[in-house]
């Protein structure tokens, strides 16, 4: 367990460095992350109002039951390259998602699993380091009961602050900023600090759906959040909305962006099980152009910096002499 809190670190101007994607990443190294993609998704309207069937089954969570050795030895080769923050491995845990592969029974011990997996990796390699429990809403069920569940599971598992993340994006429960309070307050709860993830970023400088930060804000005032980071975004959007973002909230910010991943870029993905789900080819985000935004986003105030879907180990490593020089 680390000796010094998190908030503490951050409320001193510390950089911190996050790991970088855990489902690609499982993917790249064999595992299945395509279970219950089969199915037919839900209707999916996008930013650019173009409606779709996407549909990523359970993604990862399958992996806490099927690989757990695998899931240890990414986050073990994250902390390894001196990373001060991984991601447990909880994305679609929830039991309305375990719910497509009829797993919904199951759905606290596949949470429970994703916290210990990280747990156990930093208690190895770095017991400085600290464990997020990291997960997104379910597109169905409750969400307030679904992540106060998330949170009690993981807290018990020992994680040290709650991520609730891929916020704003297709929300099938309330509104999206209205989700953000809701997704606060049932993780504050557990009694850990939150911080909170917002996805699909715009390079225009607004939410997915046009929503200013300063919207956002104002929505959240007197809720306990202790940082907002901007993720699964393309980097080209983060850098259009930190700008946006420190002028509407003065606590820490952070960011992890996805490489190339937008389904735009990949229509079919996940439409089949014989679709792949992703381009796992990272393009012309190699480490190094990676570590170039990064360095903007450190001008721009950011204090966490990771990286989300298709973002490797080499991808983090190049981050480290920007983040800790
Ligand atoms: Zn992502």
């Amino acid at each position: 367990m680390p000796t010094r809190s998190i908030l503490d670190r951050l409320s001193e101007g510390e950089m911190l460095l996050m790991d970088g994607g855990t489902g690609t990443e499982l993917q790249r190294r064999g595992v299945n992350v395509l279970k219950g993609t089969s199915i037919p998704g839900r209707q999916y309207t996008t930013s650019k109002g173009v409606t779709t069937q996407q549909n990523e089954g359970v993604w990862s969570a399958a992996a806490n039951v099927d690989a757990p050795n695998v899931v240890r030895e990414i986050h073990e080769d994250y902390l390894r390259l001196g990373v001060d923050i991984i991601i447990s491995n909880n994305f679609y845990t929830s039991q309305a998602m375990l719910a497509i592969i009829g797993e919904e029974d199951r759905w606290e011990e596949y949470t429970r699993l994703g916290g210990e997996l990280a747990v156990q990796a930093r208690d190895e390699v770095n017991a400085e380091a600290y464990v997020a429990g990291g997960f997104a809403p379910p597109y169905a069920g409750d969400l307030r009961k679904e992540f106060e569940g998330q949170a009690r599971v993981l807290a018990q598992a020992g994680v040290d602050v709650m991520l609730p993340e891929y916020l704003t994006g297709a929300s099938v429960h309330d509104t999206p900023l209205s989700d953000c309070i809701t997704a606060v307050e049932a993780c504050a709860t557990a009694g850990l600090p939150v911080l909170l993830g917002i996805c699909n970023v715009s390079e225009k400088g607004t939410l997915m759906r046009g929503e200013s930060f300063q919207e956002l804000m104002v929505a959240l005032k007197g809720h306990a959040i202790e940082g907002i980071l901007l993720m699964c975004s393309t980097p080209e959007a983060i850098s259009g909305c930190l700008p946006s973002l420190r002028k509407a909230y003065d606590g820490p910010i952070g960011a992890y962006a996805n490489l190339n991943y937008a389904w735009e870029k990949n229509p079919k993905w996940g439409s089949s099980p014989d679709e792949p789900l992703n381009v796992l080819d990272f393009g012309e985000y190699t480490p190094k152009r990676y570590a170039e935004f990064a360095s903007q986003w450190k001008d721009m105030g950011a204090q966490i910096i990771g990286g989300c879907c298709g973002t490797t180990p080499e991808h983090i490593e190049a981050l480290r002499p920007i983040i800790k020089p």
